[in-house]
């Protein structure tokens, strides 16, 4: 499965056959939009898109409609996400019926191996590159006079709205090893490759100096991290370099798996001050016949021991989870598993999704039994009982004193101005708003009001 770059973009079809080679186009664009779909890993290099893009000269404009080129980032984990890149795919076909100057890019991971099918398939895209291959793309650009090389590093501000000027996401690595049977993330982003330790912690330096404050790491099994590195390294030794970095008040990384996040890295979350007290752990189902189809490689026990461990480690930790509803398969009582899990797990949040078959996949290949209204009822009993463990949680910090970087305004309540910030483990706080702009600030606010979802606070003098 591992692909090179070099063979994941296709050359501007459309422009090929209309203009012979080495002509300019007629009309070269001048603006662009990234439009972004799926996990934060699409957001990270959507944020690396925009600024290489703006680093050769075009311009990022807020809409797809005043764009000239417009780069589309997808997802294709779940069917959902699936539609609607769909649909937009169908709305751009539509304007460039109208503006035949137009220019379509498709990166994130429904771009499939075969580039050949995908470009008869879908032929309003005029470049296809698969995550990880952005340099190859600008290459094929400046090739075909697209856009001019870059001009000197500059520092854009964070050109487009999905991760804020104070907090944002850092790739650490690519791909995934795992081939859970329902994933499609490994067959689209390839073998796991990690980035060197200096390469981290230069992105890390850049962003501070640009004001952020709050740095998220980012791989699909983020414990894999430096295996693949030589010498070899790992997470803990990344974060230790990372957190030395000036002006970085907090430090996340996400996502982990369960089988593969060791005590090295719990010792360094509660020790290493910026690491802040937050663990992703998708645990996908709570019954251990359906994690072995999924083959998650853990059980519920094992599950539940390490989440012990978490939080016997790093007092006030916040754990958050993934969890697939109605697997091929999945019974009542399997389902139920997962309800008797989350009650001992008292997770902090809860990404509940129904199961969908991606085409390629081990498990599309079983029967995909559990009827899709039966799938949205196990969703909503699922999401009624965390929402009453969120709303027990978060009681919990009434009245107490937290530590809160404010990252913008809420500008929308104008009868009621209101500070945006979280807490270290990520919970979100509204503070009322006085004249001094505090974003990008950490406050200390005492909590006066909780409900599941978010807290109240005041700013404690
Ligand atoms: N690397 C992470 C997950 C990446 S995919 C991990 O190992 O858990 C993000 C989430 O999408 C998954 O956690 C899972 O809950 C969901 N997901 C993946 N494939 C899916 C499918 N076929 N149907 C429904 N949800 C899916
Ligand atoms: Fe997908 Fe499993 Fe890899 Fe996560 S670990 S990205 S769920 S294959």
């Amino acid at each position: 499965m591992l692909l090179q770059p070099q063979r994941l973009v296709r050359a501007p079809r459309a422009h090929e056959s209309r203009e012979p080679e080495g002509v300019r186009r007629a009309a070269t664009p001048r603006t662009f939009h990234v439009w972004t779909i799926g996990c934060q890993m699409n957001v990270a290099e959507s944020d690396a898109i925009a600024t290489a893009l703006q680093r050769r000269g075009l311009t990022h404009v807020p809409s797809m409609d005043g764009a000239e080129l417009v780069v589309l980032n997808s997802c294709t984990v779940r069917e959902s996400a699936e539609q609607r890149v769909q649909g937009t795919l169908g709305n751009l076909a539509h304007r460039k019926r109208e503006d035949p100057d137009l220019m379509v890019a498709l990166t994130g991971c429904s771009v499939e191996p075969d580039l050949d099918a995908m470009g008869q398939r879908l032929p309003m895209v005029d470049f296809f590159f698969q995550p990880g291959a952005l340099d190859h793309f600008l290459g094929q650009l400046e090739a075909h006079e697209v856009v001019a090389a870059p001009g000197e590093p500059f520092e854009a501000a964070s050109p487009h709205g999905h991760s804020s000027p104070v907090s944002t996401y850092v790739s650490v690595m690519q791909g995934c090893n795992k081939f859970c049977t329902y994933c499609i993330v490994p067959y689209r982003r390839g073998r796991e490759v990690s980035r060197p330790i200096a390469e981290v912690v230069a992105d890390a330096r850049m962003m501070t100096r640009r004001g952020v404050k709050e740095i998220t790491l980012l791989g699909q099994i983020i414990d894999h991290y430096g295996r693949d590195l030589s010498p070899k390294s790992h997470l803990a030794d990344l974060m230790e370099a990372v957190h030395e970095v000036e002006g970085l008040e907090r430090l996340r990384f996400m996502t982990s798996h369960p089988r593969d996040m060791d005590d090295r890295l719990i010792e360094a979350i509660a020790r290493l001050p910026k690491v802040v007290e937050t663990v992703h752990l998708p645990v996908q189902a709570g019954d251990d016949v359906v994690l072995r189809r999924m083959r998650r490689q853990y059980t519920v026990e094992r599950y539940l021991g390490l989440v012990e461990k978490i939080r016997a480690t790093i007092p006030g930790v916040a754990v958050t989870t993934d969890i697939i509803v109605g697997f091929c398969g999945e019974t009542e009582e399997q389902f139920q598993g997962t309800l008797a899990l989350m009650d001992a797990a008292q997770f902090d949040v809860v990404h509940a999704a129904c199961y969908s078959p991606r085409h390629g996949t081990v498990s599309a290949s079983w029967d995909d039994d559990v009827p899709q209204e039966e799938k949205e009822e196990r969703r909503r009993r699922l999401e009624r009982q965390q929402e009453e463990t969120q709303a027990r949680l978060n009681a919990r910090l009434l009245d107490t004193v937290q530590e809160v970087l404010v990252e913008d305004s809420q500008s929308h309540r104008q009868d009621l101005p209101q500070w945006r910030g979280r807490t270290r483990a990520n919970k979100l706080v509204f503070i009322p708003r006085g004249d001094e702009d505090l974003t990008g600030r950490t406050v200390r606010a005492c909590i006066t009001k909780t409900s599941p979802w978010a807290l109240q606070g005041v700013i404690d003098s």
